[in-house]
């Protein structure tokens, strides 16, 4: 691409450090992809884009919201290269004004010229990271260049004017099914977790798995990067499933410490934990988990919540969120991650229900969150009363239940005040695994592109004939904000926040025997 007056100065050097992960839904990729290639294999073609982000420590999350396709006469038609006119620009300067949004170039190459920036590549993005830079009062610029390889696969590069610096936008995904994470044509492959341990003779150690599913199947899911929130009944199986397939990375939130009556479900756990003072956290008994089955997978912990700032920080690294701990506030986050930044989620949760000595219900229910699916809201899967018990004050429910009781006194409504208790609902271990293994069997298909999940909503009750199968229904309602905020990042408006009480999460430092 080109821009008149060439400015040739020798580009700067990428901050390898930093990263930035741009998330392009299904349907968006292939609009712009067709806008961008329509030129193709002979010429380039080329367009503004609006995105949302998020700033990090380690770079940028990047969210592709939609393209601003050039209108007649904006990119000159004669030129083979794209040329961008100055109304074009001025456009691209009015849109920065006028939203809270990054603007972001991206252009084809011709066939067979790969995806180097050129020279005059190089002078474009410095002009435009300078003058977004200036109008945008410093927002994230970025720039991407696509083309097709030899079998007609997405090859790209790109880069990202962050804070100062250019750093690579390393990763090109599409949290649909099949997922696909393109990486940088232009880097470096980076070293991935191996399952087989160094030296040792003998079959893979996923070798049953390659058989079913193709080594390339085994090669992703050492790939991938899976967060699971919550590390108890059913996250705690979920994770030993997805260590034992050779998932790479793991990233794990639990605020709790391990409990007595814990010992009954929770995978990796044992008796002398039970007696140590005080108990290890959740998280650690994980990590210690994860790493006897695959010294060389690679954790980040924390003890803390999915509401943390901090947590969403590394959770936006992952390829798929498992929502394991079955909370009101817990799942309106998971939807709001996937709204909001385009990562994908499976949540799962069971219930059980019985009474002298009969039990009456062993549900599990699983529900995907997506772009391109309703939110928890819209789904009715949060009830806002619990919610509000569960982000309350110890201080506030007690001024609430004081007030009900006041408020009964006198004949009016207390419930206006306390709507009453939410009850900790019972769980048992058989079926949490049973819940929790299903799912990590779901995240497994996914991310290895094997199978999509059945159904985005479903329950069954295994004590019912034909297991009491229900397919439930989602619909967008009309009056949540969910659907107009998909991909906006940081600049849309969070559906729940964390509540001002919670501590802060502590990111564990731990080290496998392998490191
Ligand atoms: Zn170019
Ligand atoms: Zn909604």
């Amino acid at each position: 691409m080109a821009l008149q007056g060439e400015l040739t100065m020798k580009f700067p050097e990428l901050d390898s450090r930093q990263s930035c992960l741009i998330r392009v839904a299904e349907a968006e990729r292939k609009k712009f992809e067709k806008l961008l290639f329509q030129r193709h294999p002979a010429q380039e073609w080329g367009s503004f884009f609006r995105f949302g982000y998020r700033q990090t420590p380690w770079g940028l999350a990047a969210t592709f919201i939609k393209a601003l396709p050039p209108m007649a006469g904006e990119l000159d038609r004669q030129s083979s290269i794209v040329s961008f006119r100055p109304q074009y620009i001025a456009r691209a300067v009015k849109e920065l004004e006028n939203t809270p949004f990054g603007i972001g170039i991206a252009h084809s190459h011709p066939q067979g010229w790969g995806v180097s920036p050129s020279p005059s590549d190089d002078d474009m993005d410095e002009y435009f990271a300078d003058l977004f830079g200036s109008f945008g009062g410093g927002r994230p610029y970025c720039s991407l260049i696509l083309n097709r390889g030899q079998d007609g696969e997405l090859v790209f590069s790109g880069r990202s004017f962050h804070a100062g610096k250019w750093i690579p936008v390393t990763e090109f995904i599409t949290p649909n099914f099949p997922y696909s994470r393109v990486r940088n044509a232009e880097l470096k492959a980076p070293r991935s977790a191996n399952l087989e341990s160094a030296g040792e003779p003998g079959e893979s150690l996923t070798a049953r798995l390659e058989e079913l599913y193709g080594s390339d199947a085994a090669a992703k899911l050492q790939a991938s990067r899976v967060g699971i929130i919550g590390c108890s009944g059913t996250g705690s199986p979920a994770i030993e499933c997805l260590a034992r397939a050779g998932v790479g990375e793991f990233f794990i939130v639990d605020y709790q410490r391990f409990g007595r009556s814990n010992l009954e479900r929770i995978h990796g756990s044992r008796f002398e934990h039970a007696k140590q003072s005080p108990m290890p956290y959740k998280v650690e008994l994980m990590a210690a988990m994860i790493w006897e089955i695959n010294p060389q997978a690679t954790i980040t912990a924390f003890v803390g919540n999915i509401l943390d700032d901090e947590v969403v920080n590394e959770l936006l690294r992952c390829d798929l969120l498992l929502g394991c701990t079955d909370t009101h506030h817990g799942r309106a986050a998971l939807s709001d991650l996937a709204t909001r930044f385009l990562l994908p989620a499976i949540d799962v949760g069971v219930m059980l229900e019985g009474s002298e000595g009969k039990v009456n219900s062993q549900l599990i229910e699983v529900t995907r969150y997506a772009p391109e699916l309703p939110c928890a809201f819209c789904s009715g899967s949060v009830n806002t009363w619990p919610l509000k018990v569960e982000c309350m004050t110890e201080t506030e429910r007690a001024q609430r239940i004081e007030a009900a009781a006041e408020a009964a006194k006198r004949g009016e409504d207390g419930t206006l005040y306390w709507g009453g208790d939410v009850p900790q609902l019972p769980t048992v271990g058989f079926l949490t695994t049973n819940a929790g293994s299903l799912v990590a069997g779901y995240a497994i298909n996914w991310l290895a592109g094997s199978s999509d999940l059945p159904h985005s909503r479903f329950q069954f009750d295994i004590g019912q004939p034909e297991f009491g199968f229900a397919v439930i229904n989602r619909k967008r309602s009309a009056t949540c904000a969910c659907g107009k905020i998909v991909g906006h990042g940081d600049q849309g408006d969070a559906a729940i926040s964390k509540p001002p009480h919670w501590p802060r999460a502590m990111k564990l430092s731990l080290l496998s025997k392998a490191q």
